[in-house]
């Protein structure tokens, strides 16, 4: 009667078992791959411990921290903590400095390079109305139309690369609402919460493992290896779907059709991550380098692999991100190789390999309609798809699941304790 069977073990079902454990729950959790993680989890090429995907975290993901601290991974060993930078290898950009908000994004904006006084004052005007809406506005607004009027230079230095990291979608087709959502936590969020925060360690190392070793340790059952094909097996005790949703849509159908068809038609963007050797040392200023980015050159930021894990097997390791990624991983590799070549003038340096993830975010656009929590009485579903505040991102998907466990409540409630 208490047993609760979580189906899929990224960050999201992850996230529900041990917060099912804490409520009091039995779990098994039944992951498809030989390991969890999902979308954000190890892989090791070339004798490389590197990722699917190179992934940044802000300081504003509340419950993602709290997570890495309840499975004993401390964050402040474990992650890179650096102001908001957007700075290029020639210094345009801007770079939040280390002091509270507002005062930061002033200071930003004082000091941002290849900004004119009235790029800066238009995007003054533009964050203080946002601030006056209290960073609300229609749902059918796209962030191209939210920031109608701001200069080229902040579009380009600013908002693009952000709203490319954040939606993985391109400022005309991003939904502004959510948008907005992540800036206000970001810039009001507190101390640090505009902070970036990069991994030093691999994905899998990140949380996953620690969350595995913390279920074990609490008596979960982790079955990898096992895809769920049927749902009726794990009837009649509570499910919670954690799976992708194409993969919830299926597994829904007969039991809630209107909800598989809204998890279903959500569409999905791509981001590549492409690795490479740098054959000299990296002087950059930061770990994190923005690029200049357009069709032709297609990488939004540069990551010094060596710097930020301190491994000697990194040495001169860069992780280039394309987000809102279009065409295929060999044309992609290539672009990003010679923009490499040229922006971050490293002539010499080669492709060691790189991971094109079709499906690693859904399409966050104006209006875009996200299934609920809850299929039906007895089945759940989280997962960074599900209707919630944030993108396709670890903290939504970390919520998506404290929110799942939320909905199915204590294994004893209901029962008649007199
Ligand atoms: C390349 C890339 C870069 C990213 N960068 C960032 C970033 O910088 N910052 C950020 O916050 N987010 C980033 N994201 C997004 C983030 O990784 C995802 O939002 C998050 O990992 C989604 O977690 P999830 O648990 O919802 O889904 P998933 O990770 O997709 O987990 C679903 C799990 O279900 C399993 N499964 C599927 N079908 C079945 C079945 N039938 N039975 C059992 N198991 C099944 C899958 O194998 C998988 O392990 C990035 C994503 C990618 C791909």
């Amino acid at each position: 009667m208490n047993k609760v069977t979580i189906i899929g073990g990224g960050w999201a079902g992850l996230s529900a078992a041990v917060h099912a454990v804490q409520a009091g729950w039995q779990v098994r959790l039944l992951e498809a791959a030989p390991q969890t993680g999902g979308r954000a989890r190890r892989i090791t090429r070339h004798g490389l411990a590197l990722d699917n995907g190179q992934h940044i975290l802000i300081g504003a993901y509340r419950d993602t921290l709290a997570l890495l601290r309840l499975v004993g991974v401390d964050p402040e060993k474990h992650l890179y903590r650096m102001p908001l930078t957007l700075r290029t290898p020639e210094g345009a950009g801007l770079r939040l400095p280390g002091i509270p908000a507002p005062f930061n994004v002033l200071a930003a904006i004082a000091s941002a390079q290849g900004w004119t006084w009235q790029d800066k004052w238009a995007f003054i005007r533009t964050a203080l109305k946002w601030q006056r809406q209290n960073f609300e506005c229609p749902e059918a607004l796209t962030v191209a139309g939210l920031c109608q009027g701001l200069p080229p230079a902040v579009m380009a230095w600013m908002i693009e690369p952000l709203c490319a990291s954040a939606l993985n979608l391109p400022v005309h087709s991003a939904g502004a609402r959510v948008f907005l959502q992540v800036l206000k936590d970001a810039l009001m969020g507190g101390p640090g919460s505009s902070d970036m925060l990069i991994p030093r360690c691999d994905q899998s190392l990140l949380m996953p493992d620690a969350a595995v070793d913390w279920l074990k340790q609490r008596g979960a059952e982790l079955i990898t290896g096992h895809p769920v094909h049927d749902l009726s097996a794990h009837m009649p005790g509570p499910v919670v779907l954690a799976c992708p949703a194409r993969e919830a849509a299926r597994l829904t159908q007969r039991f809630n059709p209107a909800w598989a068809a809204r998890a279903g038609g959500l569409q999905h963007t791509a981001i590549a991550t492409v690795y490479l050797q740098a054959n000299t040392a990296l002087h950059w200023p930061f770990p994190v380098m923005a690029l200049r980015s357009n069709a032709q050159a297609p990488a939004q930021f540069a990551f010094d692999k060596d710097r930020l894990s301190q491994l000697p097997d990194l040495r001169g390791v860069i992780a280039l991100v394309v987000s809102a990624c279009v065409g295929d991983r060999d044309s992609v590799t290539a672009a990003v190789l010679q923009q490499v070549r040229e922006q971050l003038h490293l002539p010499g340096a080669t492709v060691l390999f790189s991971v094109l993830e079709k499906r690693a975010a859904f399409a966050c656009t104006p209006g875009v309609l996200r299934p609920s929590a809850r299929v039906n009485e007895n089945i759940f579903a989280c997962g960074d798809y599900v209707d919630g505040p944030y993108p396709s991102t670890l903290e939504g998907a970390v919520r998506s699941g404290l929110q799942a466990v939320a909905l199915l409540g204590g294994p004893h409630m209901g029962e008649n304790t007199a």
